[in-house]
């Protein structure tokens, strides 16, 4: 039998696996080592071959900010490094008061390397100017700095290798809150599957720490759905509070 990765290599190198006729007379491939390229040839071939690029951990040493932000224009592990156009680790202030923490970066946010810009930016920007703040106080940053392709959720395993990341930016900040927005980032950050539209409204904490966690909708959400936004504003009023206390 051949291996993916033996036909892989044949193929790479122009040769050509026999084809069979199936019972039906149509072409298929088989599976036998053709006899005019026996197997210590395939594996000379092989290992001519360039290896698979080596999926490394996330860095530990994450002690200093430039560290963490070196550490994530570095990563590459997960499969998300691959297909992303380049990493985004967030922006804003590293003293903030108030941390906002999206699911991972969108198309516009994947070109631009910076967290909620396009629509659902514009649409974040409006709801903290409503309460007084600029984007330029507060830090913005996703669970995954790496575009998940399609727009998909971030796989579980995905969120898991870049967790030391959003961990060592929290340590750093230490913000007075975080806000979590929107389902991705509110149940990882919380440890929960509780449904956002219950999660609203009340004051959570940061696992571990003391640090106060509201959850909202996503802006993307709220595009979609324009009368949740009635909710999200008396939360917003409630988060105001709070920062202000
Ligand atoms: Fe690394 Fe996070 Fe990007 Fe995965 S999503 S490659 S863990 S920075």
């Amino acid at each position: 039998m051949l291996s993916r990765r033996q036909q892989q290599c044949l193929k790479g190198i122009g040769i050509r696996q026999w084809l069979g006729r199936s019972v039906s007379g149509s072409n298929s491939e088989v599976t036998q080592l053709p006899e005019a390229v026996p197997q210590e040839q395939i594996e000379v071939i092989e290992q001519a071959l360039p290896e698979k690029p080596v999926i490394i951990s996330a860095p530990v040493k994450l002690d200093s900010w430039d560290n963490i932000t070196q550490s994530i224009h570095q990563c590459q592990a997960c499969e998300l490094a691959r297909s992303c156009t380049q990493k985004v680790p967030g922006v804003g202030n590293q003293q903030a008061g108030l941390m906002i923490i999206g699911e991972g970066p969108g198309h516009e946010e994947d070109l631009k390397g910076e967290p909620f810009v396009g629509r659902s930016g514009q649409l974040l920007d409006k709801m903290l100017m409503a309460i007084g703040i600029s984007r330029s106080q507060v830090f913005i940053t996703n669970i995954v700095k790496c575009r998940p392709p399609g727009n998909r959720d971030p796989h579980i395993d995905e969120v898991k290798a870049c967790e030391s990341f959003i961990q060592a930016q929290i340590k750093h900040i230490a913000p007075r809150v975080i806000l979590a927005v929107g389902r991705i980032s509110a149940h990882h950050l919380l440890n929960c599957t509780t449904p956002v539209g219950k999660l609203i409204d009340q004051i959570h904490h940061l696992p571990g720490s003391d640090i106060p966690l509201k959850v909202t909708y996503h802006p993307a959400y709220l595009l979609r759905n324009p009368s949740a936004k009635s909710i999200v504003w008396r939360d917003l009023k409630n988060l105001h509070k709070m920062l202000n206390r």
